[in-house]
């Protein structure tokens, strides 16, 4: 059965959401509270920067509309991958130069180790799979330009990639009528992103972090040194404050995000379990995570009881008829891209906002003029890793251990507002549509 999601204001309609089992309920903020700091979001932005800050000593809580996991952070593709820009390295050497570059892809591996370590720590497992990623051709000539592209990668970054022909991308059961080529980057992983999500949660509560639900902030307000946060049935005062919100963010609290973010959607469908034979018939047997290289791209992975994931990116407005109409262009590529499953039902299919901002990277950082608030937002849809290190070190800087200049340019620059705010969404409307000619 295909879940539309959301009729309740809490549940998704996930598939992650069925594989956890029950989720657990913190309470609401009911009354007037203090701790040193408050962050706004429980994801794993949120939940990252308010584990940090209770290892340090500190009393931290985490304010959440909703409940933890709620956001992206209980949605996503479950890509433990680089991210956190739109620019192409090609784009971020030309405007931050070369030694910028390689230290924004040194950030990105490490927000991948710090996955890795967590749940080597943490002894969980998260459903993991998946030695690095492949990009797949949509077409002949994008295939044409891997060699190029590998070599670039190796004498630039001294990056391992690999190309696998269409022969060799058959061998290795990935297989598809679109597929006509592969690069295979050595680093990242998959995990089912809710089982990490709630055990980050369970970290942060263990470490005596108070996370509460069905808590959105409506208000800041400065008081002397402090910030005092409005939320539905109390308030809290902290002396810091993180805005973790991402996609999520409400433009009003504080006013300074007005503008600065476009939440974009992106959809996801996950079949029933696949037999050996219906594998076979469709020739996709490997347990690579994969991308294929359009602009508006889509990402499928084979989880480990075997169902099919299979997520596009697109779909601007959150409208039933315009939901409606995302999830049927899901569905149709789909079964383009992986006929011999054209008749295989979807178990799950849910949205989710990812986040741009006008700079097309991630923002990690204090907030101009707003005296002890820090934020760390805008993953351009690749945030697993992101935002659990630049949750931990936007706590770092909250806390005077390190200063903007230890962080990678490339995501020091404050969220600048987009022109003319309000169309936001038609700009993004005309650029789906040149993406979408450019990517046929
Ligand atoms: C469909 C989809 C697929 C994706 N796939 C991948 C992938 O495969 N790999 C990858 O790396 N990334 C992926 N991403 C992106 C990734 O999920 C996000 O970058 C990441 O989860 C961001 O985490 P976060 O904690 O910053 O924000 P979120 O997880 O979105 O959490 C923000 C939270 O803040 C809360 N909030 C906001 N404002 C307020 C307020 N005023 N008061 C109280 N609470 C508030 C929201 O309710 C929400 O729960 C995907 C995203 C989506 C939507």
């Amino acid at each position: 059965m295909a879940h539309i999601g959301e009729q309740d204001g809490i549940t998704i309609g996930s598939y992650w959401e069925a594989s956890v089992g029950e989720i657990k309920e913190d309470r609401q903020l009911v009354g007037e509270a203090r701790f040193d700091v408050a962050i706004v979001g429980a994801g794993y932005t949120g939940l990252s920067a308010a584990l940090r800050l209770a290892e340090a000593g500190l009393s931290v809580c985490v304010l959440e509309a909703n409940r933890v996991g709620w956001g992206a952070s209980g949605r996503n593709g479950g890509f433990c991958c680089t991210g956190g820009t739109k620019r192409s390295d090609a784009q971020l050497i030309s405007k931050f130069g070369l030694e910028e570059a390689k230290r924004f892809l040194a950030y990105q591996l490490e927000a991948i180790d710090t996955v890795d370590d967590r749940l080597a720590r943490w002894n969980l497992d998260a459903d993991r799979h998946s030695k690095g990623e492949i990009i797949l051709a949509h077409r002949p000539r994008d295939y044409a330009g891997f060699a190029a592209e590998a070599a670039f990668q190796e004498e630039t970054f001294g990056v391992e990639a690999a190309v696998l022909g269409p022969d060799a991308l058959k061998e290795r059961g990935l297989g598809g009528p679109e597929f006509h080529g592969g690069l295979h980057l050595p680093y990242g992983f998959a995990l089912n992103p809710m089982k990490y999500v709630q055990a980050l949660a369970a970290q942060v509560r263990r470490r005596g972090g108070r996370i509460f639900a069905h808590t959105p902030v409506t208000q800041f307000e400065q008081e002397g040194p402090n910030w005092r946060l409005a939320t539905r049935y109390g308030s809290v005062q902290a002396e810091k404050v993180i805005l973790a919100g991402n996609g999520y963010s409400r433009e009003n609290a504080p006013n300074w995000l007005n503008g600065r973010l476009l939440p974009v959607m992106s959809s996801v469908l996950v079949t029933r379990p696949l037999s050996n034979v219906e594998l076979n018939d469709q020739g996709w047997t490997s347990d690579l995570m994969a991308a294929d290289t359009r602009i508006l791209l889509h990402y499928f992975r084979l989880l480990p009881d075997r169902r099919m994931l299979f997520g596009t990116r697109g779909g601007i407005f959150e409208t039933p008829d315009s939901l409606k109409a995302m999830r049927a262009r899901g569905r149709a590529d789909f079964d383009r891209m992986f006929p011999a499953w054209a008749h295989v039902e979807a178990d799950h299919q849910w949205h989710g906002h990812v986040c741009l901002a006008r700079d097309l990277s991630a923002y990690v950082g204090a907030v101009p003029e707003m005296d002890g608030v820090f934020a760390s937002l805008a993953y351009h849809g690749s945030g697993i890793a992101m935002s659990s290190l630049s949750g931990e070190k936007v706590a770092d800087l909250a806390l005077g251990r390190i200063t903007q200049a230890d962080l990678p340019a490339v995501i020091s620059r404050p969220l600048r507002r987009f022109p003319f705010p309000a169309l936001r969404q038609l700009y993004l409307q005309g650029a789906y549509w040149a993406y979408g000619l450019k990517d046929r």
